[in-house]
């Protein structure tokens, strides 16, 4: 396709305000919306979360976690990773570092 790198482009751009509108929103209903959006983009347009984005979303219900909001963090040094705890389905989501 000719435009495929505009429409890339643009994909991209939603992406990152879709995050920043689920971060700012309280609405749970509403930024899981934005989360799952946000995704479904992603897909449709084969254009990849930003890894910021990507290891924030949480597997078990799709929403965007954001530290102190709805998910908790903890460290777990001795197996060296970091558990983002959903709060809104409790899944637990295992980031090595
Ligand atoms: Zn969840």
């Amino acid at each position: 396709m000719k435009n495929s790198s505009i429409v890339k482009d643009i994909a991209k751009e939603r992406i990152v305000s879709l995050a920043s509108l689920a971060e700012k929103e309280n609405d749970e209903k509403l930024a899981l919306r934005y989360s799952r959006l946000m995704k479904r983009i992603s897909l449709h347009y084969k254009v990849p979360l930003p890894k910021e984005i990507k290891k924030r979303i949480c597997r078990g219900c799709g929403m965007l976690m954001s530290p102190g909001k709805n998910c908790v963090v903890r460290l777990v040094s001795s197996k060296r990773y970091v558990l983002y705890t959903c709060t809104r389905c409790k899944k637990e989501n295992r980031l090595p570092y």
